[in-house]
């Protein structure tokens, strides 16, 4: 998915549109999973390009392959590599729930996407207390199945996202900051190879491989199962606060305290955005609540609690299953995600709040069809350095930041694709402009958060050389078919340098020998 810079999307759509072969998807066709893959025109090729998040994101493959197990998996990995070796290039994509709403990140025109559909059970193991979920299960199936077994990973905040990019990018949860991030609840990944190998990757067994599969994306392999810690299911106390616009700056200040003060409840976890919908055109400031313990109205949130004039409030105590259906949404609609960090400081948040006002009433003008923007700010924490290092490390380089920041993340979803130009600018406008007065007034921090990344960020680089040297020794190591193979099939290692880590090929896995 990633994350690829405007240049190397231009080398990879090149690369498929004069490479794509017939003979990648015949060669499937002829094998014992035949009857997995689906052409344009059958109703589960259809199906599967209907339910990709982000309409931009429905691209054509040349053919679409849904495995069952990992052994399916191993076998069409394989028939790939071979056929590349043999007639040119198949080029390929992994989608699990295809929720990132980067075209070219889950799905490839001309290509064969690999969509993971029906590997998406979840079963708990009573003795270990481990959850084994498979990759395209969404949040809201892996809640419900363990809820009534009385336990809870922490997964992702929206019922319908997917289990499998979500992981392997990090992942925020309303638990995040008491168990940390969602990767690092992770202890155990099977994943399968280059040369069709399926291993296991854990702190005993391909460590590096264990640690470089949280954080770095889809760089590696296929992971075909994640293995996550459990803890007691309780009732949270959560849901979304509505209030005026004119609340902004309370709400901004709110978040400040909350986000620096160092004896923070690490059951609360909170969301503040400022959102625009031409659904319900008022300008407005939203709190999501989630605290992790059954306790209504906890003083952790206080502060934010001095503010009576609300528009509307979802809050109460209820199971994760439901609060996730709350933040979960599918759209038809055509959507951006960008991101960056900054200090907790008030001016920045001003800054932010001033500039998507601009951008609102740019599109109040502009736009046509239904629209929406968001503009969320939430903490990240350093208390998720230390729930990492305790669990085997990851590769976000958390560790070089000492204080709390805010990571921001835009959120724009309109549905006329004739307005894909003015959104897609407007949004890169947002985030340059945060930026800008964030680098001069001395607030910003270099740190990109990978899941809500756009395609021309980087958020490898954000991770610091040592990290990108380790990717890189890793996409080494597991990436080639066989260990002497000049193919790197999950990676694009012999043009990664430290600064140039978007070449690292996120989602088109790539095919191309580096010679060609
Ligand atoms: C409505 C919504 C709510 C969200 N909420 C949150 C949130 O609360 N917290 C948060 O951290 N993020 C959140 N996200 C972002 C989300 O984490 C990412 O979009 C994530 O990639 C979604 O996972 P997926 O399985 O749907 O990914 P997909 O879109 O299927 O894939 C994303 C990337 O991961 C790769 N990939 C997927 N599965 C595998 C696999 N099994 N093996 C190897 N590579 C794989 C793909 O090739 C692709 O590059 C949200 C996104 C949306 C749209």
């Amino acid at each position: 998915m990633l994350r690829s810079t405007p240049a190397v999307l231009a080398v990879t759509i090149f690369h498929v549109a004069s490479a794509a072969k017939e003979s990648c998807c015949d060669a499937l066709t002829a094998s014992r999973v035949a009857g997995q893959v689906t052409y344009p025109g059958h109703g589960a090729y259809n199906a599967s390009l209907a339910s990709y998040f982000d309409g931009k994101s429905r691209l054509p493959p040349s053919c679409i392959v849904q495995p069952r197990t990992a052994e399916d998996v191993s076998t069409i990995v394989q028939i790939l590599v071979r056929e590349d070796a043999q007639s040119g290039s198949c080029k390929f994509a992994v989608r699990s729930g295809g929720h990132t709403p980067i075209p070219g990140s889950n799905n490839i025109e001309n290509g064969i996407t690999i969509d993971l559909l029906y590997m998406n059970t979840t079963t708990y193991d009573a003795d270990s207390q481990i959850a084994s979920i498979k990759p395209a299960a969404r949040w809201g199936s892996v809640y419900q199945t363990l809820e009534p077994l009385g336990r809870m990973v922490a997964g992702g905040r929206g019922s319908t996202v997917g289990v499998g990019g979500f992981l392997l990018g990090g992942g925020i949860s309303h638990y995040a900051p008491r168990v940390g991030l969602s990767c690092d609840n992770v202890v155990n990944f099977q994943v399968v190879l280059a040369n069709g190998s399926i291993v296991n990757a854990n702190k005993t067994s391909n460590a590096d491989l264990f640690t470089a599969l949280k954080g770095a994306s889809s760089n590696f392999g296929i992971v075909t199962r994640y293995d996550m810690e459990t803890f007691e299911s309780e009732d949270l106390w959560g849901g979304i606060v509505t209030y005026p616009a004119s609340t902004a700056n309370h709400h901004f200040r709110a978040l400040a305290n909350f986000g620096s003060n160092p004896d923070r409840d690490p059951n609360a976890a909170l969301i503040v955005f400022q959102g625009y919908s031409t659904a319900s055109p008022t300008d407005v400031v939203r709190a999501a609540f989630d605290y992790t313990k059954p306790v209504v109205r906890p003083d952790a949130y206080q502060e934010f609690f001095e503010v009576n004039t609300n528009i509307s409030d979802t809050t109460k105590l209820q199971p994760m299953s439901a609060i996730a259906a709350e933040f979960g949404s599918d759209t038809t609609k055509r959507v951006q995600f960008r991101t960056l960090s900054y200090k907790i400081d008030l001016a920045t948040l001003q800054e932010t709040a001033r500039l998507y006002k601009i951008v609102i009433t740019e599109l109040q003008a502009e736009a046509s069809g239904q629209w929406r923007v968001s503009c969320l700010h939430q903490v990240w924490a350093t208390s998720y350095t230390a729930n990492s290092i305790a669990r085997g490390g990851n590769v976000l380089g958390m560790e070089r930041y000492t204080e709390n920041f805010i990571m921001y993340q835009s959120y724009l979803s309109w549905s006329e694709s004739k307005d894909d130009e003015l959104f897609i600018g407007l949004g890169k406008m947002l985030t340059d402009g945060i930026q800008k007065f964030a680098r001069e007034k001395d607030t910003a921090i270099d740190y990109l958060y990978l899941n809500y990344a756009d395609k021309d960020q980087d958020p490898l680089s954000g991770y610091g050389a040592g990290k990108v040297a380790f990717m890189k020794a890793v996409a080494e190591k597991v990436g080639k078919p066989q260990k002497d193979d000049p193919l790197s099939v999950f990676d694009d290692t012999n043009n990664l340098s430290e600064n140039k880590t978007e070449d690292m090929d996120f989602t088109v896995l790539n095919l191309e020998k580096p010679d060609a």
